[in-house]
């Protein structure tokens, strides 16, 4: 990014960051640079940019970094192949065998696989603990522990944990706080400025926003932590190529239009789940009566696109709105400008049956899309009943 971008707004840097006239063509929008390696003038000759090999670095990678870095308000970002990608990449380099994690109890259930079934393997120990308690998580702090991992707000339930108390006990460890900042997005929630050491995206959702790619990125300011993380995905190689950093940096452009849209439509999503009489409880962080209200009205720009809802009548009445819009596909995944419907139990969360993280299996999530808000309201009430 050039340096008088980086006093610009937020939408500005979404469009211009990282991203200049192509200096060959004059082409306005970053090539996709679909190319794996880049000829040298002459052994270690390397050209304008210092471009060796795709694996380790690519323009139109770059590019996309440097924009997610301007978004989050860090110094350096990295894109990795999938959320996934960076949350190994994340974990293999914060923790040792004999380490320890804190992990929310309720966690992306790809991360808590991760942790719970391939780290486990080289001995690293974890603890799922209920974030929005912040005792519960002091509590759980080891002299072993190396990070505590972070979502708010989460996946299904919305639960908020408070990122300024948490990197204040991390710190207090000698250990890292890393907020996985997918469901919010930069546009509404800036962990780094709340004292987060590390910011992590599935990039496949919000930021990327058409359902279109995967992706995931890392963003610090932490130059030690970067180099560590660059190195260590250089040595892996899950790093995305040139098409889907190009369909990311795409969706970056237009992610504050997205996300105020998205906030939009849900809040008129909430108000009409909340006075229906077959929804028994409505989650979503921006109703005064949740849990977490508090914590997110003082973190958070806005809510968010994400509603789940319990519905009276048990999992059947709960399948069985699911099975009755036409506007909210049934689908998982979330974040994308077309609405989706899903049954987090048996679906997104089945894994979690019977275990600490099971969820309601009257519940219902909504990834409330774009699309007009009367034609959402009026898909849901249908469905209902
Ligand atoms: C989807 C998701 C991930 C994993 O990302 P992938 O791109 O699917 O690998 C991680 N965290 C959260 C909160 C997610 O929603």
């Amino acid at each position: 990014m050039t340096d008088s971008a980086a006093r610009h707004g937020f939408e500005t840097r979404a469009i211009h960051a990282g991203q200049e006239p192509d200096p060959h063509t004059g082409s306005v929008i970053v090539p996709i640079y679909q190319t794996s390696t880049f000829a040298q003038d002459g052994v270690g000759g390397l050209r304008a940019g210092g471009y060796e090999y795709s694996r380790t670095a690519n323009p139109t990678r770059t590019a996309l970094e440097e924009c997610l870095a301007s978004l989050e308000g860090g110094r350096h970002a990295l894109a990795f192949a999938s959320g996934m990608a960076a949350s190994d990449i994340t974990l293999r380099t914060l923790v040792r065998p004999g380490d320890h994690v804190i992990i929310p109890d309720d966690a992306y259930g790809g991360t808590f696989r991760l942790v719970d079934k391939v780290l486990s393997q080289w001995g690293v120990e974890h603890t799922p603990v209920h974030l929005s308690d912040v005792d519960a998580v002091r509590a759980a702090v080891r002299p072993e522990t190396k990070a505590i991992w972070v979502e708010t707000p989460t996946n299904p339930l919305l639960g908020i944990a408070d990122i300024a108390a948490l990197a204040g006990i991390a710190h207090d460890a000698e250990a890292r706080l890393v907020v996985d900042n997918t469901f919010a997005t930069p546009y509404l929630q800036s962990p780094l400025g709340l004292g987060a050491d590390i910011v992590l995206h599935s990039t496949t959702k919000y930021l990327g926003g058409h359902s279109d790619v995967v992706g995931g990125a890392l963003i610090t300011s932490d130059d030690e932590l970067h180099e560590k993380f660059a190195f260590l995905r250089n040595a892996a190689g899950s790093v995305p190529g040139p098409f889907d950093s190009w369909l990311t940096l795409r969706g970056l452009k237009t992610l504050a239009v997205r996300m105020d849209r998205h906030s939009d439509n849900a809040e008129r999503v909430v108000e009409a789940l909340v006075s229906h009489p077959k929804v028994t409880r409505v989650y979503y962080p921006g109703l005064v009566e949740h849990a977490g209200h508090e914590v997110a009205a003082k973190q958070m720009r806005r809510f968010g696109g994400m509603v789940s809802f319990t519905v009276a009548g048990g999992e059947q009445a709960a399948l069985d709105v699911c099975a009755g819009t036409k506007l909210f596909t049934l689908a998982e995944s979330l974040g994308g400008i077309e609405s989706l419907i899903e049954h987090p139990g048996k679906m997104t969360h089945a894994s979690t049956a019977g275990s600490a993280l099971q969820v309601p299996d009257d519940l219902v999530r909504l990834s409330v899309g774009i699309e007009s808000a009367d034609d959402l309201v009026e898909d849901l009430l249908i469905a209902l009943g």
